[in-house]
């Protein structure tokens, strides 16, 4: 029995492969799809959806994360489908590179991310999927496709967000960045003024991002900016302190509390960290991805920038309303356009709102409410974040639609990499 990080999907595969090579995973699949099995690669399992879920062959990434080519010339980097995000990170770094932009966390495998378009925040920077130039891709008939902006230019269009019902990917190359320092500064703000100047936060910062604190009218700010300044202004205490004590145990504990007595969660809200300003130089990819010990639930909407105030006083007016308990701060960022199908932030500057519940907790009626007022926002949800959407929705969200479904039509026509999860939100292969 297979689960995922949050433990809220879970399936029992028929069979299970561990490729270490391009030619095993296309044997694989060749031979799934001669016995009429389905096939679905899992990365770290990081989606709260059953995007990763099958009965058929399960593939296991595991064996399959070498780092195959590094170009310090022009910035490039070649990894295997399964390579971690940290474990790219490090080897990144001693060549004197890295991703420019990252998530709020590094335990998911590369291609897992890109195939649900992850991204950070930076209304300048866009998601990882952006950051892919080429890509090999096993087919629904165990062919090995090499796609790029030159060579098979539709599939690759497509392929970067493929929410796994493309086929397989076999291997990423990365466009990346020089390395180089963040200067971060976290700082609790009244969330209406941030609403009211939230322009001047997004457009002059590199990085912005903020947590508004359910039931209480406190925004935690983070941006990040690039320096050139040396690490330093977080000792290794103030390091286990803030993010480990403060946003995992301590966390942890109000949140276990709140399980434990709801009704609590408002008054536990305004013990959630609001320390004060904290402001210190890091690596990039240690200031982008934290540790997350506390498990949740999450659902994560992308709307038109322009809507983000509307969509957080949604958010906002929906806890009040129907008076829920929420002990999770809401999640707010921005991306810059990118041109991939079915990413979220297709053709449009992006604003995201993320709800979470704790792991265990009934998340249906917050994030159906909060899906309500997305839905009003012309929302795309995240492709691995909880949601209760279907293709006849969804289709009309995405411009560029019917160019997925036709690679989609192209590679996999037996639908060799369907599962419930992808019937529902792209529709059956015709
Ligand atoms: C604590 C936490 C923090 C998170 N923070 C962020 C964040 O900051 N920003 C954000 O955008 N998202 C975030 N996410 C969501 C996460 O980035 C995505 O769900 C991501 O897809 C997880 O990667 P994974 O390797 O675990 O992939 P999985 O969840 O295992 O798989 C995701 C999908 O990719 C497919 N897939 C994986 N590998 C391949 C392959 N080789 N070929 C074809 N399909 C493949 C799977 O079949 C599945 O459909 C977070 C999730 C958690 C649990």
């Amino acid at each position: 029995m297979w689960k995922n990080w949050a433990g809220n999907q879970k399936c029992d595969p028929a069979e299970v492969a561990h490729p270490s090579t391009d030619a095993e995973l296309a044997a694989v699949v060749k031979g799934a799809a001669a016995r009429g099995r389905r096939v679905k690669v899992v990365g770290s399992g990081h989606s709260f959806t059953a995007c990763a879920l099958t009965d058929g062959v399960q593939v296991v990434l595991d064996r399959y994360n070498t780092v195959t080519a590094v170009d310090t010339e022009n910035l490039q980097v070649t990894a295997q489908a399964g390579t971690t995000i940290a474990d790219l990170n490090k080897l990144l770094w001693a060549y004197g590179m890295a991703m420019p932009n990252l998530g709020d966390i590094a335990y998911q495998t590369i291609s897992g991310a890109i195939s649900t378009a992850t991204h950070g925040t930076g209304a300048k920077k866009t998601g990882i999927a952006a950051q892919v130039i080429a890509l090999d891709i096993v087919s629904g008939d165990g062919s090995i496709i090499s796609c790029s902006p030159t060579e098979e230019k539709e599939i690759f269009e497509s392929a970067r967000v493929g929410v796994g019902a493309l086929g397989a990917l076999s291997s990423v190359t990365l466009q990346c960045v020089p390395k180089f320092n963040l200067h971060a500064v976290e700082e609790p703000l009244r969330v209406d003024d941030v609403l009211a100047n939230i322009d001047n936060h997004v457009d002059n910062n590199e990085h912005f991002e903020f947590f508004w604190v359910p039931h209480t009218g406190w925004a935690l700010t983070k941006t990040n900016n690039e320096t050139d300044e040396p690490s330093g202004g977080q000792s290794r205490w103030q390091f286990f302190k803030d993010k480990i004590f403060m946003e995992n145990i301590l966390f942890g504990a109000v949140v276990k509390a709140g399980r434990f007595r709801p009704t609590a969660i408002p008054r536990l809200s305004r013990l959630i960290p609001s320390s004060g300003r904290t402001e210190y130089v890091k690596s990039s990819y240690e200031i982008f991805a934290s540790p997350r010990w506390v498990r949740f639930y999450e659902m994560e909407y992308a709307v038109p920038r322009e809507h983000i105030v509307e969509a957080v006083n949604g958010v906002r007016a929906a806890v009040k309303d129907n008076g829920f308990n929420i002990g999770f701060p809401v999640e707010v960022r921005f991306t810059a356009p990118d041109d991939i199908p079915l990413s979220t932030a297709s053709g449009r500057d992006s604003a995201y709102v993320a709800v979470h519940v704790a792991k265990g907790m009934d998340y249906e009626p917050y994030f159906r409410a909060v899906e309500d007022v997305m839905n009003k926002l012309e929302g795309r949800p995240h492709w691995g974040k909880l949601n209760f959407q279907t293709a006849d929705v969804l289709k009309t969200r995405y411009p560029m639609w019917d160019r997925f479904q036709a690679v989609r039509e192209k590679l996999d026509p037996a639908g060799v990499f369907r599962n419930e999860y992808t019937d529902r939100v792209l529709g059956v292969v015709s």
